[in-house]
């Protein structure tokens, strides 16, 4: 009989690392299922349910037997929909031709990677940043320039760090302000700042990925990027969706806008890998944007006032810095004064991943360790969960930090 040899991967996955933030919300929702008491701080998801008007909008779809191939691009109501919700933010007048709607903002960012980058091109990615990017923008064959953020500034790098990190074969500069999982932002000074740069630099773009938009808590206004100047439309290319927002994050709706070229390029693109996204879900992206929009503002509200807590409690316990968040749902405490130390079971803390296993082994608390965001020193702590959950958990984690020695 013939060996069957193993399947030899492909070298890009062989280099690829998988997404750290799924993983570790997979591992506490199996923990959960096999009757673990797990906290989970994991997950980079709103607890709440989607809005009821949302999902009777799909309801409706499937009675009426909505559940052919549509466009690739999106239904035309659905493009309209994205289009008009963008445009004042954008600052612009916007059509279908601006919109592409894809399975979430995570496919939307990587169809425009694929449609933009090539291999020997510069990604300018400030950090501590989102794990999927540097992986996306490598799959394309990019060389990742990390520009380091200081927890003593917010996590926010200055114009004189993003002009001394481009040359000529800079591409794409990513701004995810508010951001994951710093829960930090810019405000419209400083990216006004950082847009000057840019302007000097023709060769780049900017990936705004603006997902967290409609999360911020703090006195600055949010201003999406390409607004900051009439000459950045067309070298910014800017991502939504509903899965922050509107508590749809198993739903998968991202849409990027960005000038007509790139669009038709990125769903040639889409029209070859996955086509359309789930066809009766387009009227429910039309009933998020322009439905009532209570409920997001009600869990905005929710989200700011767990947050204070969760950065009051954090920075209560010894020898952790935690930057206030002011967007997003995430904090990033830097835990390195623990490193060094030894654990209830006798294993010493070397590192973020060190410190996260030993965290949820020893009090059940789920964080995501700071390696794969370029954080070394720090976990992630999502508060996008009950008051109950951030008060136990937090006391759990200062007990489990008194006891290292
Ligand atoms: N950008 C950032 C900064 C994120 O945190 C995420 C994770 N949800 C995404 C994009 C992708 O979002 P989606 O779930 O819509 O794919
Ligand atoms: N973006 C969320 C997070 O960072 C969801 C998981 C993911 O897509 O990375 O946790």
């Amino acid at each position: 009989m013939a060996q069957l040899h193993a399947m030899k991967l492909a070298q890009r996955v062989q280099v690829m690392k998988p997404s750290s933030t799924l993983a570790v919300t997979a591992l506490v929702k199996k923990m959960t299922a096999e009757g673990h008491k797990v906290i989970g701080f994991g997950a980079g998801e709103p607890d709440f349910d989607t809005p009821q008007h949302i999902k009777d909008a799909v309801t409706e779809a499937l009675s009426k037997g909505l559940t052919k191939y549509e466009p690739v691009n999106g239904t035309p109501a659905a493009l309209k929909a994205v289009a008009q919700y963008m445009e004042p933010r954008l600052g612009r007048n916007l059509g279908p031709e601006n919109v592409l709607i894809s399975c979430g903002g995570k496919h939307s960012l990587y169809l425009a990677f694929m449609a933009l980058v090539e291999p020997g091109d510069e990604v300018i990615i400030p950090a501590p940043y989102w794990v999927s990017y540097p992986e996306q923008a490598r799959l394309c064959g990019a060389t990742v320039v990390e520009v380091p953020g200081s927890v003593d500034n917010d996590f926010k790098i200055t114009p004189e760090q993003l002009e001394k990190a481009i040359t000529p074969r800079s591409k794409v500069l990513i701004i995810n302000s508010p951001s994951n999982p710093n829960g930090t932002m810019y405000s419209p000074a400083e990216l006004k700042a950082l847009a000057e740069v840019v302007l000097r630099h023709p060769q780049l773009i900017v990936f705004a990925d603006d997902i967290y938009e409609r999360l911020v808590y703090g006195a600055e206004p949010f201003v999406s990027w390409s607004s900051l100047h009439p000459d950045l439309f067309e070298r910014t290319v800017t991502f939504n969706c509903l899965s922050k927002s509107y508590a749809m994050t198993g739903w998968r709706v991202g849409f990027t806008v960005a000038e007509p070229k790139l669009i038709k390029a990125m769903a040639g693109l889409q029209g070859q890998m996955t086509s359309n996204i789930t066809s009766f879900v387009y009227p429910a992206i039309v009933a998020a944007l322009t439905g009532p929009q209570d409920e997001v503002e009600k869990m905005r509200q929710s989200f700011d006032q767990r947050g204070q807590l969760m950065h009051r409690l954090f920075s209560a316990i010894p020898g952790v810095k935690c930057c206030k968040p002011t967007g997003a749902f995430y904090v990033f405490p830097d835990i390195s004064a623990h490193f060094g130390k030894t654990d209830p079971a006798g294993k010493k803390l070397e590192t973020a991943a060190d410190f996260a296993e030993s965290l949820l082994s020893h009090a059940q608390v789920a964080v995501v360790p700071g390696e794969d965001f370029a954080g070394p020193n720090h976990v992630r702590a999502s508060f996008a969960t009950s008051n109950q959950n951030i008060e136990q958990g937090l006391e759990k984690l200062a007990r489990f930090v008194e006891q290292l020695r």
